[in-house]
């Protein structure tokens, strides 16, 4: 639960701007002062073991499960975003929580290494431990989601998390830690915090033992700054300009239907969503055509009667509109919609052809219903381009044979091969991005290994005759450790 503050921020109805809440911002001393209250709850879940985590984790999940419609609305209000998208989000972190709870103990049970021929007498294993109190700094545009994919699977690590929500959506963070207490063995085993940017970097300087972020790369950069003051690793989950690369021999129509629907579903502000298309030039005014008949049927509206919502912050809308005007100044050609598509709240579904690769709209994360198509005359040219972005997140190909082979070539953290961001969905594997997209990963074995620290405990079985690490080594000794190292080392291949 937050503490108590003097001082208030306001969450909006993004559609209309209607106040919906007043939250508290949490100022320094009371971030540090919940941060040192996960701390003393950290032991006593530690102590629960995996089993007693598990228990209480698929309780938490079940109780979400039960109070979806409740949650999701709360979503929608926040977000603007349709319910029935809310009710998407909310079930697949419902079921990253559980694979979480399932497979923390596998993930984290000791290994055994060889000692290898010199050490023999040795037996080498790698403990895992949760770093202790994990902080995590949510977003917006998915706010269940996607900070639970770190908070899930930072709790069944076995870490306490303190959780700053994006100001834009505090009530949910909010009701995530509700929830939560309602099934908790023992209070502060996670807490939410509301406030605004300074809560957040306040997080950051707190001395928690490991720091997850999700936000712009901007404030990642900022986030990974404040944390080197106090040595606080991070796992940054930044933005992306994910590329979509359509091969000659692609099932066009489904491509073109899925990539709409990455690039204009919550109205564009997706991490992973489709921003650019390479398209092979063969099939290109086939893809081009099968696009739009997609995007003409949709529209953007409030919650019950649009596809997709408004821009859930109102700051946006002038990037998304600087980077159609930049695209189209530059030579880029609208097939639909454009500089007039931009009606705040709402973005109207843009698609340009033939931007020019030095714009923004191809350059930077636009966050809006806009898709850029370019036609390439090879895979290669489209793998070169698609590579040469600052951002390396997500990808999508669309080929009936060459997808491997071009998922190879890619410089990016995760790759549908004729899907798109199914990877989000799938507990088992991990997430997260390369180059400005950040570092570290949430989900899968990785996720969990992300919130602790190995700890390598070796044990002598039995003494060996030569004491190595001792003043009493002789010179005989000497020759035989180089004898050793010659026989055992000594060999190419
Ligand atoms: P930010 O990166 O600024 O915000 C993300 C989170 O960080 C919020 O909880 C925010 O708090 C917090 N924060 C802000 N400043 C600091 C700080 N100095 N130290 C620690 N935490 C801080 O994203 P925005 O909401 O401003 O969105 C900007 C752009 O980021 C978007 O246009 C989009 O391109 C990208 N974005 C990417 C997301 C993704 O999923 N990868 C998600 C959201 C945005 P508060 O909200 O209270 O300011």
């Amino acid at each position: 639960m937050t503490t108590l503050s003097s001082a208030t921020f306001a969450s909006h109805y993004p559609v209309t701007g209607e106040v919906l809440a007043e939250y508290p911002i949490t100022d320094r001393d009371q971030v540090i002062a919940a941060v040192a209250r996960a701390r003393a709850a950290s032991a006593a879940w530690q102590n629960l073991g995996f089993a007693g985590r598990r228990k209480v984790l698929l309780k938490w999940s079940n109780l979400l499960i039960t109070k979806l419609d409740e949650i999701t609305e709360l979503v929608s209000r926040e977000t603007g975003k349709p319910v029935s998208d809310a009710k998407l989000e909310a079930s697949l972190a419902v079921g990253h929580l559980g694979w979480a709870a399932r497979h923390a103990e596998g993930v984290m049970r000791t290994s055994h290494r060889s000692p290898g021929a010199l050490m023999a007498n040795m037996s080498a294993t790698v403990e895992r431990s949760p770093v202790g109190v994990v902080g995590v700094i949510g977003p917006w545009n998915y706010p269940i989601f996607t900070p639970m994919g770190s908070i899930s699977y930072a709790l069944a690590a076995g870490n306490t998390v303190v959780f700053k929500p994006s100001e834009y959506t505090p009530g949910v963070g909010m009701v995530l830690a509700q929830t939560f207490a309602e099934v908790a063995p023992l209070a502060d085993i996670f807490i939410c915090i509301t406030g605004l940017g300074a809560t957040g970097k306040d997080l950051c300087e707190s001395g928690v033992d490991k720091l997850a972020f999700t936000g712009s790369t901007r404030t990642a950069k900022l986030v990974a700054a404040s944390c080197a003051t106090t040595m606080t690793p991070v796992v940054l989950e930044c933005g992306g300009k994910d590329p979509v690369i359509v091969a000659a021999d692609a099932d066009i129509k489904r491509a073109a239907d899925a990539t709409i629907w990455s690039a204009m579903s919550n109205a564009g502000q997706t991490c992973i969503g489709a921003e650019r298309v390479y398209v092979h030039e063969s099939v290109a005014d086939k893809f081009i055509e099968e696009a739009l008949k997609v995007a003409r049927k949709i529209h953007p509206g409030a919650p019950g009667v649009g596809n997709y919502g408004p821009a859930t912050m109102p700051s946006q809308i002038n990037v998304i509109q600087g980077h159609i005007d930049d695209a189209l100044a530059k030579g880029a050609k609208a097939v639909m919609g454009g500089s007039d598509s931009v009606k705040a709240p709402f973005v109207e579904p843009v698609i340009l052809l033939d931007v020019p690769e030095n714009s923004t709209a191809m350059t930077d994360e636009t966050f809006g219903p806009t898709i850029a198509i370019n036609r390439v005359k090879s895979m290669d040219e489209a793998i070169a381009l698609s590579n040469a972005s600052k951002y390396g997140l997500g990808s999508s190909i669309w080929s009936k044979r060459q997808g491997k082979k071009i998922a190879r070539q890619l410089h990016c953290g995760m790759v549908a091969i004729n899907s798109t961001i199914s990877f989000a969905a799938i507990a088992s594997v991990p997430f997260g991005g390369v180059k400005d997209s950040g570092y570290g990963r949430i989900h899968g074995p990785e996720g969990i290994l992300e919130f602790t620290y190995p700890r390598t405990v070796v044990r002598a079985r039995f003494q060996l005759p030569i004491a190595f690490t001792s003043f009493k080594r002789t010179k005989g000794n000497d020759k035989l450790i180089v004898t050793l190292t010659r026989m055992l080392n000594g060999r190419l291949g």
